[in-house]
């Protein structure tokens, strides 16, 4: 059975408690041993699948296709180890479980409560798969003294308690630095701890964020007011690159702080060199290449963090920074804003989104892409695009356009290039939307494989016919315009097996020019860059070195 850690925040959120564990996981790695990473999350959303990117970020979708929290992505990128359903639960699917079970009758009767029928529900979730892995590391989303999170700090409590000498604590806070007195403060993590110890979890490890070195002082201090020993205080500061945090983690000695909290004194030495070759092709890229992304939720970066991540991974396997700047589709609608905003850019990325606002600026930004021989990768509602540019401007279609766009204006007005799948079987799943319901719970969803054409650019990218791919989307291109559309230069060179649903497309006449109806950017990794993403980049390298 797995050894448990157990990871929570305190002092203020965004510390970057999903890096920290992510990193831990990939230094627990490094020593040899195998770990997995799960997030709980105390809001009462069901999941965050119907949150807005603004509020929650990007929502990351696993192969068995659950739609999580974008910790997970983190926790991929770091481990390399793909996240399923059981890896990410909020208070909301708790409660829903436990309420149906109580309308089913499972409690026989009883009178249900926080403890023990929330927090059972909680540790049985906790357990699942653990035998295995050496590791489970579970991290508490918020911090500490949330009212949401309380059933969850009880669970792990208990929890503790069940598996004694098998779970350690681990708590992130803040130490601020107070200028005018030229000092770390140590008090609020002292507070902190504090409220973790009245509900009954003493923390055995802290992480302390910190612009500064921690000197000595303080971390005698904090060990003796937290009750911690001084080197179970490791300092978590500023990083050039969230990819130096396993070698600034090991350095700090966090990972060995871990072990000796479980008495475990026959560790293997961590194999540390995957990280020091990805800092070393961040720390020295051999040149720079600019990239638009042409979207909608540009002010927040986290609402796209795995295509900017993606794209850093695809610099790396070049050797050069890639420099992303964000630009609201909404810009293009004006025409005579493409040409200026777009030139000096060495490709173009138009990533996924919902709705119609700002689609007619993202068909400009394709066509100027496919006009000037710009790079251009399409992600899901950016390969649907593509296609209605293609359709409109190539084929003579002049109204093409997406059912979604009908459907949210309430009236038809285009000629649906892209329609609403209603039902599709593959293999032993059937996709079931309703359009009547068009919130959630219709998407699909999760790993789909695909079939490439022999020949094309993408089975070349890939090295392979045969790829599976995560999917997040209602409408799909249809199939009919397939003759209208490859006439134009535009061929459908992915399919789904059964030869239904478009999965890729791309011009094979230009320097790159690819769409996609899936998010390869959910699978790349800094030591294993997606292949469409590093060819991508390369593409990129090619049109800086033209102009
Ligand atoms: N809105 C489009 C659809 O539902 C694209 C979704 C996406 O880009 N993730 O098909």
């Amino acid at each position: 059975m797995a050894r448990y850690i157990f990871i929570t925040g305190g002092v203020v959120s965004s510390l970057g408690k999903g890096l920290a564990s992510a990193a831990l996981g990939s230094l627990l790695q490094a020593r040899g041993y195998s770990v997995r990473l799960r997030k709980l999350d105390p809001y009462l959303n069901v999941d965050p699948g119907t949150m807005s990117p603004f509020e929650h970020g990007e929502v990351f979708v696993t192969d068995d296709g659950a739609e999580t929290d974008l910790d997970l992505g983190h926790y991929e990128r770091f481990t390399g180890v793909s996240a399923c359903k059981t890896d990410s639960v909020s208070s909301g699917r708790i409660y829903s479980d436990v309420l149906e079970k109580e309308r089913r009758g499972d409690y026989l009767g009883k009178t249900i409560q926080v403890i023990p029928h929330v927090t059972n529900e909680i540790k049985d979730f906790i357990k699942i798969g653990d035998e295995d892995v050496d590791f489970m590391l579970c991290e508490i989303g918020g911090t500490v003294g949330d009212i949401e999170a309380l059933p969850f700090f009880e669970a792990i409590r208990q929890f503790s308690q069940d598996r004694r000498g098998d779970c350690i604590f681990m708590h992130l806070t803040l130490l601020p630095y107070i200028a005018a007195a030229g000092e770390l403060k140590t008090k609020p993590t002292q507070h902190s701890v504090k409220e973790l110890r009245s509900i009954g979890i003493a923390p055995d490890i802290l992480m302390c964020r910190s612009e500064h070195e921690i000197p000595q002082k303080e971390r005698e201090k904090l060990a003796l007011f937290c009750n911690v020993r001084p080197d179970a205080v490791i300092p978590a500061l500023d990083l050039k690159s969230i990819y130096e945090a396993p070698l600034a983690y090991s350095r700090e000695g966090m990972d060995r702080a871990v072990l000796e909290a479980f008495g475990i004194t026959d560790a293997p030495e961590p194999d540390m060199e995957k990280w020091t070759d990805v800092m070393d092709r961040v720390v020295h890229p051999e040149g720079t290449v600019k990239i638009a992304i042409v979207g909608k939720y540009t002010q927040l970066g986290d609402a796209y963090k795995s295509i900017a991540e993606a794209l850093t991974h695809g610099g790396m396997h070049n050797r050069v920074k890639v420099k992303v700047e964000w630009i609201d589709s909404e810009v293009f609608e004006s025409e005579d804003e493409i040409t200026p905003k777009l030139q000096g850019f060495n490709a173009i990325l138009v990533p996924g989104g919902f709705g119609e606002r700002g689609t007619e600026g993202k068909i400009n930004a394709a066509q100027y892409a496919r006009e000037n021989g710009i790079p251009y990768l399409g992600i899901c509602l950016g390969m649907q695009m593509a296609v209605i540019e293609a359709a409109r401007n190539m084929a003579g279609i002049a109204d093409a356009g997406s059912e979604e766009f009908d459907h949210e204006a309430g009236e038809k007005r285009f000629t649906p290039i892209v329609y609403h799948l209603k039902e599709w079987v593959e293999g032993n799943r059937t996709i079931q939307r309703d359009a009547s319901d068009d919130k959630g719970g219709t998407m699909r969803l999760g790993a789909y494989n695909a079939t490439l054409s022999e020949g094309s650019r993408v089975a070349e990218i890939y090295g392979t016919t045969a790829i599976s791919e995560r999917h997040r989307h209602r409408y799909e291109v249809d199939m009919t315009y397939r003759a209208a559309i490859e006439a134009t230069g535009l061929k459908f060179s992915g399919i789904s097996p059964d030869g239904k649903l478009p999965e890729i497309v791309e011009i094979p006449d230009h320097p790159w020019y690819i769409g996609v109806q899936f998010h390869p950017e959910l699978k790349s990794r800094p030591f294993e860059p997606h292949p469409l993403f590093a060819s991508f980049v390369e593409a990129a390298v090619k049109q800086s070195r033209l102009v």
